[in-house]
């Protein structure tokens, strides 16, 4: 115990302590905690569907008395935890992104399981530095070789390729669209390019990039008119969506080794039905909406570009303040004022660049960022 109490002992000391809030209640684009209501900050709820008491209740009207309404799986996809809604709504994916599609529980399990089972011991994956813990996570557990590359450098990336990819069989390059710290963007086309020269697969994680780019809302890649050179997509449904889940596309064989081999999909309770049902609703009845609140979202982040300038090229805005104390004085003196912009600090970001991640959806006003601003 005394090793975990020093550790613990030590996070506060640097005021990197993790701790729960006490969350009393999310509407829209405000959230209420320890009873203050606040503008909501730190929601990847981006097009606030997923709060939208409204749509909740029309969801409820709609789909009380179906069959499938339930709030348990009470067991794994490949066993009793799946049924038709389950199938339709990988069918809405695979429409929308003409590539067979898996639905995971989580996204972490879905890069993980990704990540972990398609390559082994002869094979080779080159990870952008900044990409997300679960994709980390998968790298950990694979037996594959790895490599690192320096975040967004793609010539530091062709190095690694030039030196290492012959040594492989098989070899993929994985990156986020949009980075979720920073909100700065990949860039698509080279790394199709670098893909192509090199032989490799090209995994593109759209998690902050799903249901806010792209004419269709499927992301970077379609907005890069990209899609089909992109052999494996993952995005999860608990952020623009507003529900829960996670999907994987690709190809009929990937798909099929996956359903097979990936311990993350096979060992685990499916996701809730009720999930399911809401995410086909959304996708099937309400896409104009998310659409129109996706240009909403376009046009406000675009403008708060415009005041406030950072390597964002999305609506993750990263207000880097340095110091993990001083990050944490900011966001509670911001909170006093009404605004709920949460501190993120190491080890989820680099030591030295703690920061505010503002992150803007689709109901918040341009006249309250400004606020905002004066107020930092
Ligand atoms: N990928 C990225 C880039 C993320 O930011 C997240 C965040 O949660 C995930 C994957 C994991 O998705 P989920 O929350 O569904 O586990």
């Amino acid at each position: 115990m005394q090793n975990y109490i020093k550790k613990l002992e030590d996070l506060k000391s640097t005021k990197s302590f993790r701790f729960l809030k006490n969350i009393n209640e999310k509407n829209g684009k405000y959230i209420s905690v320890d009873g203050k209501k606040m503008l909501n900050l730190s929601s990847n709820d981006y097009l606030n569907v997923g709060s939208d008491k409204n749509l909740v209740l029309e969801f409820w009207d709609r789909y009380k008395n179906s069959p499938e309404l339930l709030f348990s799986s009470a067991s794994a996809r490949l066993l009793t935890g799946n049924s038709i809604c389950y199938k339709k709504l990988e069918q809405n994916f695979s429409s929308l992104y003409n590539k067979q599609s898996l639905l995971f529980s989580t996204g972490y399990q879905c890069n993980q399981g990704v990540v972990s089972t398609l390559f082994s011991k002869d094979d080779c994956i080159f990870s952008d530095k900044l990409n997300h813990a679960s994709i980390v996570s998968g790298l950990k557990l694979t037996n594959a070789k790895h490599y690192r590359y320096k975040h967004l450098d793609y010539d530091s990336l062709e190095e690694l390729l030039k030196k290492n990819r012959k040594n492989y069989k098989n070899a993929i390059i994985i990156s986020e669209s949009v980075f979720s710290m920073d909100g700065d963007i990949a860039d698509i086309k080279k790394l199709v390019e670098l893909k192509k020269k090199y032989n490799c697969l090209l995994m593109i994680d759209e998690a902050h990039a799903f249901g806010v780019f792209s004419d269709n809302l499927q992301g970077i890649s379609a907005q890069e008119g990209l899609l089909e050179e992109i052999d494996i997509i993952t995005l999860t449904l608990g952020k623009a969506l507003g529900s829960f889940g996670a999907i994987c596309l690709a190809n009929n064989t990937i798909i099929d080794y996956l359903i097979n081999f990936a311990s993350s999909f096979i060992f685990t309770t499916a996701i809730p039905s009720i999930n399911v049902l809401w995410s086909n609703f959304l996708l099937e009845e309400k896409f104009d909406l998310l659409k129109e609140r996706k240009e909403k979202l376009n046009s406000l982040f675009q403008q708060v570009h415009k005041i406030y300038t950072s390597p964002s090229c999305s609506q993750i805005i990263p207000v880097v303040l340095g110091d993990s104390k001083k990050t944490l004085d900011y966001a509670q003196n911001l909170q006093k004022e009404g605004f709920y912009a949460l501190a993120i600090n190491p080890p989820t970001v680099p030591v030295g660049t703690s920061r505010l991640r503002i992150s803007l959806t689709s109901e918040i006003e341009l006249r309250e960022i400004e606020e905002l601003f004066k107020g930092l």
